[in-house]
């Protein structure tokens, strides 16, 4: 937990409930112009400023301890011009698909909730699933951000075009974003197909798997010899729909996804020796299903069921072997572990930061529930992945620094040069900034 301190502006937290704080300020500005005015006091103050998003990371990566910029007053679209939506920086990923509809526009991809906002996802590598599709940074092609001097600073093709590829994935270190410039696609659904499956097949198949079908992932229940896989694929906005019906959208989403599966994280912290049976009652009851609906709807789902999460990315080939390595250690520790791996595949990228940066990557994502301490099980899957030339995700918990950091990322260097150029005081820096780039 992060410390808090003692300020005099209402707390934050984060979701997952593993940092909290007592800013010293909370600030709303609706303008460019009014950031450029907070952080220009800020400067002559000496005092520290961050923007923060919808606090949808794990990590204490948007923990603002002094002036905390909030969001909500820079959303909603700035400016079209074909597939090119300019949003402001607080706009919540949720609000895309009645602002993009009219447009007849959607993100090209997206991860599994919709309750961050478009700043917040990119500064931290947000990613969905599909061998053939970056993270949201990747969809990034210009932005509007206020460095530490209060200095305005464009990036877009035509404007310090060199600079794109680090600030569309900034860790909020460089700048306070105001405006961000998405390429969308025209809208598009996708039909999608879940069912339970042998974990040796897939496991064995995953690259295969990743490659054959738009959208590869699945869920591995520990202690279960079952995933659960979903397989999206994309068609035209034409095609005929079979989505979901209300009733069991609301029972397989709400009531087994998040009611009833709440209910089995909390019997399974109290009394562990059940987790391996009720894992794999959950593998029968879930997961097998078909429907076609809009993008959104099938990319995102709601989750209610409190927990905190690492992940890694890898590279792609090494999927099978990370897997077999992380349920041997699963085995062999005792663990009794409720919530599910996550399993997911990224096209390689160029962006500085980026987990995928050079390579076709596999991720691999631990859960914990909340209430269950998830230290010891997230240490040494952390040091287990790190084996495997892993990349922390930057909103999730993870034990790595600047040191270890700057072997697996090419451009880590250069990423801390620009640092220093666009803020040079530290005025939006934190305790885990610190940490993972340095002071
Ligand atoms: C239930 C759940 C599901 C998730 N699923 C996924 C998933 O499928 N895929 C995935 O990759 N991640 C996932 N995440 C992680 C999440 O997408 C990231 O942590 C994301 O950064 C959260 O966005 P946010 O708006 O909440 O930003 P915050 O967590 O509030 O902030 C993240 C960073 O963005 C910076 N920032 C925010 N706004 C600005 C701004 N205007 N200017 C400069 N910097 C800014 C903050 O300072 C901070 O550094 C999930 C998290 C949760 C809790």
């Amino acid at each position: 937990m992060s410390t808090p301190r003692a300020g005099t502006a209402p707390a934050w937290s984060n979701w997952g409930r593993s940092a909290l704080v007592h800013p010293a300020e909370r600030v709303s500005p609706t303008t460019t112009d009014q950031v450029v005015a907070i952080v220009r006091r800020a400067a002559e103050q000496r005092r520290r400023v961050k923007a923060v998003g919808a606090g949808h990371s794990f990590t204490g990566i948007a923990v603002a301890t002094d002036i905390l910029i909030e969001p909500d007053g820079l959303a909603g679209v700035l400016a079209v011009d074909g597939n090119l939506v300019t949003l402001g920086a607080g706009t919540r990923l949720w609000q895309l698909p009645d602002l993009l509809a009219p447009l007849g526009l959607a993100m090209q991809n997206l991860g599994d909730i919709d309750r961050q906002t478009i700043a917040g996802a990119i500064s931290t590598g947000t990613h969905g699933t599909g061998a053939r599709f970056g993270g949201i940074s990747t969809q990034v092609r210009g932005l509007v951000l206020v460095t530490g001097d209060g200095t305005v600073l464009r990036v877009s093709a035509s404007e310090n075009a060199d600079l794109l590829p680090a600030v569309a994935l900034g860790l909020g270190a460089l700048g306070v974003i105001t405006e961000v410039t998405i390429e969308c696609v025209p809208a598009f659904v996708l039909g999608a197909i879940e069912r339970p499956e042998p974990f040796d097949a897939v496991v064995d198949a995953f690259e295969h798997r990743a490659a054959s079908v738009d959208h590869f992932e699945f869920l591995w229940f520990p202690h279960t010899r079952t995933v659960l896989t979903k397989n999206n694929t994309r068609l035209p906005a034409d095609s005929p729909r079979a989505p979901l019906g209300p009733v069991r959208r609301w029972f397989d989403d709400r009531v087994m996804s998040n009611r009833v599966f709440g209910l089995t994280c909390v019997v399974g912290a109290v009394a562990p020796r059940l987790v391996p049976g009720i894992n794999r009652l959950a593998t029968r009851l879930t997961g097998n299903r078909e429907f076609t609906d809009v993008s959104t709807s099938v990319f995102t789902t709601q989750r209610s069921v409190r927990f905190r999460e690492l992940e890694y990315s890898i590279p792609l080939e090494q999927v099978p072997d990370a897997l077999r390595a992380l349920r041997s250690l699963i085995d062999s520790r005792g663990w009794r572990i409720s919530f599910p791996v996550e399993v997911r595949a990224a096209a390689h990228d160029d962006l500085w930061l980026s987990t995928a940066t050079g390579r076709a990557s596999g991720y691999i994502a631990v859960h914990r529930y909340f209430r269950e301490e998830p230290t010891e099980y997230f240490r040494a899957a952390d040091a287990l992945f790190r084996e495997f030339e892993g990349r922390p995700h930057w909103g999730k918990i993870h034990f790595q620094d600047a040191e270890s950091l700057s072997m697996v990322y090419p451009r880590f260097g250069e990423f801390v040069q620009l640092r220093d150029r666009l803020d040079p005081e530290r005025l939006f820096a934190n305790e885990y900034l610190d940490t993972v780039l340095g002071r």
